[in-house]
């Protein structure tokens, strides 16, 4: 039987962790589309299905133990561990700091960092302290988006993603969504908005 292959973006789509539109960022830059991870993690079907290909591309890496950074990447951490057959943790902030709270990491131990969207790979380092500072070894990092663009590249190795995002973003002033003029401005502060724009989309 041919097997249907899984399309990581329409997953993220179906679940609402992908949202293509007109959205007003914290920042104040305006972009056409938002992710919101924790969304995939509502469906652990849809999650397996996902992390499936991040496993796959990881089966010839020796790996003794994956660590997620709290809140994003413990789901996806242990979802790693479980389908590669290995230990699972996670880092948490103390008074703001990356720590290794309630674990350990066994010196020599071959680590791989789980986190959900990779951005600019700076808060991945902060795991890498934690693991180092423990004896382990890091070996880089898996995550579902790769939001890393060729010019601003991920300071740790990314050894595997699900799918990799482009998703630019513009001053106001610049933003073509604003100028074609189709589209409303979202804000993505409450559920409510949120709902709109789910709507908007689907029009
Ligand atoms: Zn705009």
């Amino acid at each position: 039987m041919e097997q249907k292959m899984v399309q990581p973006k329409e997953i993220l789509r179906e679940c609402e962790a992908f949202l293509e539109g007109h959205f007003l960022l914290s920042s104040g830059r305006h972009s056409g589309a938002y992710c919101q991870m924790a969304y995939l993690q509502q469906y652990p079907d849809k999650c397996e299905q996902v992390m499936a290909l991040v496993a796959e591309k990881l089966k010839d890496t020796p790996i003794d133990l994956v660590v997620g950074p709290a809140m994003g990447g413990i789901v996806y951490a242990y979802e790693l561990g479980r389908q590669l057959g290995k230990r699972a943790i996670f880092t948490e902030r103390v008074d703001n700091v990356m720590t290794l709270k309630r674990f350990s990491i066994r010196p020599g131990e071959r680590c791989i960092i789980a986190e959900d969207v990779v951005t600019t790979g700076i808060s991945s380092l902060e795991t890498k302290r934690v693991i180092e500072e423990a004896g382990g070894i890091c070996l880089g990092i898996t995550c579902v988006v790769d939001r890393t663009t060729a010019d601003k590249p991920s300071p740790i190795p990314i050894l595997a993603s699900a799918v990799k995002l482009e998703l630019p973003s513009y001053a106001p002033e610049e933003c073509p969504i604003c100028k074609e003029g189709k589209l409303p401005l979202v804000h993505l502060g409450s559920r409510k908005m949120k709902e709109q724009a789910v709507q908007t989309i689907n029009a």
